[in-house]
């Protein structure tokens, strides 16, 4: 994949997986449309129990060709303990202006693990930050016009959901491609709740999602702005 390119979606994560499992199925149908979409993860996940470096490097190079991504990136952050700070937020302030993605998918702020918190925050800082002229990054200011809250499993504050029915599947595929993860003999010592694996738990979440928005499976976001509506008479959706 390229160093550089011109992006139209950025999604910006802390280990490899974590935006498949979360958003993936909305990078599946970005790219179907025909968008540019590209990942960057800030960590390699070497903390993780199972797998190497090297094995979650080529997952996810394979996890990225099913998503059908023109670029991705991995900072190499320190696993479990990647920090808030100022270098690292212009590490991603370089990625964005490299990328001058439009919208950007971040995770929500609210997070069990402490990397999924830092990355939060740092992509957010990072997408401000990338836009100051000043600013000691190569490459000329640019800042997204977008910023999404991609909702992880605990998040419930949602403000809008998007219909991923018809890549449900391919986005299991896309989590499948990391074996060292997720490979059924890993998860049979790996189980999250009894009986429940990272696809079990993907559908049930994604089939509850849909469920409120009449869609067989949905994945969820959250804003932190408003939405400027012009005629709400014509919002999609039922209220009762
Ligand atoms: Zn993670």
């Amino acid at each position: 994949m390229p160093d550089t390119a011109k992006l139209d979606v950025l999604a910006i994560a802390a280990h490899p997986d974590d935006i498949e499992i979360t958003c993936g199925g909305f990078m599946i149908r970005m790219a179907d449309l025909g968008r540019k979409t590209g990942a960057l993860d800030l960590a390699a996940g070497e903390m993780g129990t199972f797998g190497s470096e090297t094995d979650r490097a080529a997952e996810a190079a394979a996890a990225g060709k099913i998503l059908g991504l023109v670029y991705r990136h991995n900072l190499g952050l320190p696993d479990s303990a990647i920090e808030v700070n100022q270098p690292n937020k212009l590490k991603i302030a370089d990625v964005i202006r490299r990328t001058q993605p439009e919208l950007v998918i971040i995770p929500h702020w609210e997070q069990r693990h402490p990397d999924h918190a830092a990355c939060s925050c740092l992509a957010f800082d990072a997408c401000f930050l990338a836009g100051l002229k000043k600013l000691d990054v190569d490459g000329e200011p640019f800042r997204p016009r977008k910023i999404i809250y991609a909702s992880y499993f605990r998040n419930k504050d949602h403000s809008f959901l998007v219909d991923i029915s018809d890549w449900f599947e391919t986005k299991c595929r896309a989590v499948a491609a990391y074996q060292s993860q997720f490979a059924e003999e890993v998860t049979a010592r790996r189980i999250l709740v009894p009986g429940v694996d990272i696809y079990e738990m993907m559908r049930v979440r994604a089939a509850a999602l849909g469920q409120q928005v009449g869609v067989q499976y949905a994945e969820a976001f959250t804003l932190k702005e408003p939405i400027l509506y012009d005629d709400p008479q014509k919002m999609p959706g039922q209220s009762v």
